[in-house]
């Protein structure tokens, strides 16, 4: 069983009052490792350490910082398979989505923006008697605060653009996902990353991640979790004058319109439902079709939904492994039956999956990919985040009614319309109150282009130059020209 530390100043130490919490393998009911109950004074030590290595790390300049970028890719690179490994173990998700997804885009994460900070120039605004010059200042000590359902994944996602800036940084992984981090923390450290630059400390939200958001030396937060979180977040950060990005909860449509191609949609709608079992932000949980085409697309997506191979997720050919934890697991099955009390039908699915896979420790939190039709768009089902194996299925009869179904939300993160008419695909995507469309495709990033929602799925854009905004500050410096009269 692994014993992991805090990382603050350069050292990995235990919670200053020894506390710990156990971490847990969803899949196999196994408890995997044990992590420091931080408190509010390892936060306060994480973030004295940050501040002492705030101006040397600051004055690297941008190119400085991009090379040490490249070096913390290569760096996990090299640690692919044990990054997919853990992550696979701390998770439930398979290994070869752990592999695809969860790994690679951790090192992805870090020489984009070495990268992209390369091609960017600086901005200059020419006047007749005089040149503004902007320039970019590290925004101090950031607090970054992130989920379970893709851990490096989304901790790289904000490190490395973080650093990037010039900030230092006090991390805090979910409690229940805390391996990963840990994997960055010691490929930082063997590195020699100048120490107090990158700090993570473990522990539970209300009360690491609480004493971040309150610790008056740390300048910006970087959230990613839940809406209910996100609003504590606000509510304690925002009046602290703290720079805050939010990006929170999402309810996302999948539409099928007439004209689509079927087995892309099919496969799309599958894909984009049950990937990570169903627990990812951009997940389509919802999926409105046209009532034309309802009857074919139900049976072939059905078909699809009933191949995916679910159990051990450390097989190659293990498609869904298990949810996050027995406890989400209950709080899924709640949703299924509360869809059979609203008056929905169980079309695929709905029971907890009969994997034959059984860990040393008893039965992991395994639930069969889960589809409910016959509810309203309006339903509580069709309106919740869900976050689990669990999609409702609805038609609609004019696009106009497909629109007024998409925006029946208070998410909009997200969403896919699928359609073999390309201008009306970009059409019917504009009139979706959403950050993120995909037309004929899901999940396809490209890390230049802004991420985020909008209503209760967020404040704030990342990615490329959003990101770079996010983690400093700008300062106008506009230079008189000597020549020209006053
Ligand atoms: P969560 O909100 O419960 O926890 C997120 C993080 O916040 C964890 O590290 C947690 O410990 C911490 N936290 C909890 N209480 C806190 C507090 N009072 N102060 C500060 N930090 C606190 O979310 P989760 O269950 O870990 O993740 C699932 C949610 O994340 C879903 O709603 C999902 O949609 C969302 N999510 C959003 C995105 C996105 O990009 N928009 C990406 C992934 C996940």
């Amino acid at each position: 069983m692994l014993e992991i530390k805090n990382y603050i100043g350069g050292v990995f130490q235990a919670a200053l009052d020894g506390e710990t919490l156990e971490d847990y393998n969803p899949a196999t009911a196994e408890c995997i490792a044990t992590i420091p109950r931080s408190k509010v004074n390892d936060v306060q030590m994480a973030v004295d350490a940050a501040h002492s290595a705030q101006s040397e790390w600051g004055a690297l300049s941008m190119l400085e910082r991009a090379d040490w970028l490249d070096r913390i890719a290569d760096a996990l690179e090299k640690k692919h398979e044990h990054i997919a490994q853990t992550e696979s173990m701390d998770t439930g998700k398979p290994i070869s989505l752990a592999r695809r997804v969860d790994a690679s885009r951790s090192v992805s994460n870090f020489r984009f923006f070495a990268g992209f900070s390369r091609e960017q120039s600086e901005m200059t605004f020419e006047m007749a008697d005089a040149m503004n010059y902007v320039h970019r200042s590290p925004v101090g000590t950031v607090g970054l605060i992130t989920p379970w359902n893709l851990p490096l994944y989304l901790l790289s996602w904000k490190v490395a653009p973080a650093l990037l800036m010039g900030n230092t940084i006090v991390a805090k992984p979910s409690e229940i996902t805390p391996l990963t981090a840990n994997i960055l923390a010691e490929t930082l450290h063997e590195l020699d990353l100048p120490s107090g630059v990158f700090n993570l400390v473990h522990g539970l939200g209300p009360e690491v991640g609480q004493s971040i958001l309150e610790a008056p030396g740390i300048k910006g937060i970087s959230f990613t979790g839940g809406t209910a979180t996100g609003r504590i977040v606000a509510r304690t950060a925002a009046p602290m004058f703290k720079k805050l990005s939010l990006e929170l909860g999402g309810k996302n449509a999948t539409i099928v319109l007439k004209d689509a191609d079927l087995s892309l949609a099919v496969d799309g709608a599958v894909r984009a439902a049950f990937t990570n079992s169903g627990q990812v932000c951009l997940c389509g949980s919802r999926i409105l079709v046209d009532s034309a085409i309802a009857e074919e697309f139900t049976k072939r997506f059905i078909e699809k939904v009933n191949s995916i191979s679910i159990g051990n997720p450390s097989l190659d050919e293990t498609v869904m492994g298990s949810v996050i934890s027995p406890e989400h697991l209950e709080k899924v099955e709640s949703y299924i039956e509360l869809g059979l009390a609203e008056g929905g039908t169980v079309l695929t699915g709905g029971t907890r999956a009969m994997t034959g896979f059984t860990g040393p420790d008893g039965v992991g939190a395994f639930l069969r990919p889960t589809v409910v039709s016959g509810l309203s768009y309006t339903s509580r089902c069709a309106t919740e985040e869900i976050f689990g194996p669990m999609v409702t299925l609805h038609t609609f009869d004019s696009e106009e009614e497909a629109i007024v179904m998409a925006n029946h939300s208070e998410y909009g993160l997200a969403g896919s319309v699928w359609t073999k008419d390309l201008e009306r695909g970009r059409n019917f995507a504009t009139k979706i109150d959403t950050g993120i469309v995909w037309v004929n495709t899901w999940l396809h990033r490209d890390l230049r282009t802004p991420f985020g929602g909008v209503k209760n799925s967020g404040v704030g854009r990342e990615g490329g130059k959003w990101s770079m905004e996010f983690f400093s500050e700008m300062t106008n410096i506009c230079v008189k020209n000597p020549d020209s009269p006053e």
